[in-house]
């Protein structure tokens, strides 16, 4: 759907008049999308105006396998919030759908109650680009929904590719859902994606409740020894604090992440995973990490974002252009060495050759 003509305002966005503001919202998030360069200009123009009225809302990552129950978990959570006065927006990164055309997280019939509340709003994985176009499509979304007033969004994606980090690089919390056999084979398990996590989900558990206490157990020590956001150590030394609650060390309150188990279709353990969330949120804000992980992620996506820039501003130089096939047949075929050639392309686009 191309942008429509009218322009969005930053004022349809903010009412919270149901239906018009819903409209606009999907106008602007179809200007956000479009890849036209005078589209890319107004997009920039109205991010920047409604930048003041973005950031409060809390930011929850979902990540799992594709059939671990994340549609079904965050129908029943968003119903649950709604429940509590909250507004919900959903929003996906799936990188099955930039390359096939086709979608894992595409499915119609998802989250079927939830799609059609009038206090949530639900939009699919944007359908072309790269990963890292992508998340700039869904992080530019977020901020849209944040500005018209949703207090909670959450962003989806499947356990495959690289998404993932993405989605951890965009949220306040990321939680990884698994099957309750997932202790059963912990190789199985991404490391990277394990260090990623603040809290881990065993959904299903009324299918199998022993396997699920078993894997809760297994995750749980898999967590320690692996480390929160890659640091062993750190997670040693919260652990002995958590361990020895009044001692000193207990006094430096982080994040220990957690294992808890859950039924998505029975609707049982959403709250204490509520209660979890809360108090992870809570925590980081009084330790200054909830502060600080925002400000880190800005900066990282500033920076991810002009390597993109500049990537593209070379492959689309003239001379670089020229070059480019001849370099790549000669460093393909062992005649030339990688970084001479790179050197060489980078002299071309400086001038200088
Ligand atoms: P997604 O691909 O991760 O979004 O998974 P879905 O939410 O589509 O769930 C896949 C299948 O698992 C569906 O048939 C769900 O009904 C089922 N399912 C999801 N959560 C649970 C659960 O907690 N218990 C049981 N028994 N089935 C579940």
């Amino acid at each position: 759907m191309p942008p429509a003509k009218t322009p969005v305002t930053v004022d349809a966005l903010l009412a919270d008049d149901g239906p018009p503001q819903r409209r606009a919202i999907a106008k602007a998030i179809t200007l956000l999308e479009s890849t036209r360069a005078d589209h890319r200009a107004q997009a920039d123009e109205l991010l920047t105006a409604l930048l003041p009225h973005t950031g409060k809302s809390f930011r929850l990552g979902i990540s799992g396998v594709p059939g671990v129950g994340k549609s079904t978990f965050i129908e029943t959570l968003g119903l649950f919030l709604i429940g509590q006065g909250h507004r919900v927006a959903v929003l996906t990164i799936d990188p099955s759908s930039t390359v096939s055309g086709g979608s894992i997280l595409g499915d119609k019939t998802r989250m079927e109650h939830l799609s059609v509340h009038e206090r949530a709003y639900i939009r699919p994985s944007p359908s072309s680009g790269t990963l890292g176009g992508v998340a700039e499509k869904t992080r530019e979304a977020m901020l849209v929904c944040e500005a018209a007033g949703y207090d909670i969004v959450i962003v989806e994606t499947v356990g495959v590719g690289q998404s993932e980090t993405a989605v951890s690089g965009m949220t306040d919390m990321f939680v990884l859902l698994q099957l309750p056999n997932a202790g059963d084979d912990l190789q199985a398990i991404k490391k990277g994606v394990m260090e990623l996590a603040d809290l881990v989900v065993i959904n299903k558990a009324d299918i199998d409740k022993d396997a699920a206490t078993r894997a809760q157990a297994q995750i749980t020590s898999a967590l320690r020894l692996f480390g929160h956001h890659g640091n062993p150590a750190h997670a040693q030394a919260i652990h002995a604090a958590h361990a020895t609650p009044g001692s000193p060390e207990a006094e430096v309150r982080f994040w220990l992440p957690r294992v808890i188990q859950l039924s998505a279709l029975l609707g049982t353990g959403v709250d204490a995973f509520w209660d979890a969330v809360l108090q992870f949120k809570s925590l980081q804000a009084a330790n200054g990490r909830f502060a600080s992980r925002r400000e880190k992620q800005a900066l990282a996506w500033m920076w991810e974002r002009i390597d993109a820039g500049l990537k593209q501003a070379f492959r689309q130089h003239p001379r670089v252009r020229e070059l480019l096939p001849q370099a790549v047949a000669q460093v393909a075929a062992g005649r030339l060495p990688a970084s001479t050639a790179a050197r060489q392309l980078l002299a071309a686009q400086a001038g200088q050759a």
